[in-house]
């Protein structure tokens, strides 16, 4: 069925991070393999069930698409509570949402206890307009001990690699501690 509910390994995922970074495209894209200019701006919060396959074993992430702008912040406290997973994302062509991560992250990290994250530069096919070094972002990932991948929603580049990597870092943990 739609929502799986016959896979016993099914985690919550969040994606977050600042407005317009892509993060409705980036699931659109993997959800649904498509791609628009014009997306519908996200309002408040909805979650999309996606099967994958992770290890020899069938995971579904539930997925958390949220609104990174501001009169939605006060909301974000209460859906990133225990998720064991999340992306935060920022877009390549916009310094300010790099500059954001930090706000994210701590987020994150004071509302969730131990979550995966992987951290995402989108929009990379945009190279001209590129305002955030490929070399500048892995050293912030560095420091905060995240991976980090950089995607583009538009052509279809590492987004199913992202998500199936945060699922083995979630999967991993999980079979850990259980
Ligand atoms: P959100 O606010 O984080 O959910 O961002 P959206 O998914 O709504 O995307 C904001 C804008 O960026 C839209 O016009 C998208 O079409 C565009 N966009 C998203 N991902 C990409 C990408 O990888 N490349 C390019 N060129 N544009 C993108
Ligand atoms: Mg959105």
């Amino acid at each position: 069925s739609d929502n799986y509910d016959d896979c016993k390994h099914r985690f919550k995922v969040v994606l977050m991070g600042s407005h317009g970074v892509g993060k409705t495209s980036l699931l659109r894209r993997l959800c649904r393999d498509t791609f628009s200019l014009t997306v519908p701006e996200t309002r408040g919060l909805s979650d999309q069930p996606k099967r994958l396959r992770v290890f020899d074993k069938d995971i579904v992430l539930h997925l958390w698409d949220t609104a990174g702008t501001e009169k939605y912040r006060p909301i974000n406290a209460l859906y990133i509570r225990r998720t064991p997973g999340a992306i935060i994302a920022f877009d390549v062509t916009r310094k300010e949402t790099f500059n954001d991560l930090g706000y994210w992250l701590k987020e994150l990290f004071t509302n969730s206890d131990d979550p995966q994250c992987i951290l995402v530069g989108n929009k990379i096919d945009l190279t001209e307009q590129r305002e955030v070094r490929k070399e500048d972002a892995e050293e912030f990932a560095r420091k905060n001990k995240l991976i980090y991948v950089e995607t583009s929603a538009k052509d279809n580049v590492c987004v199913s690699q992202a998500f199936e990597r945060l699922g083995e870092m979630i999967l991993e943990k999980n079979m850990k501690s259980t």
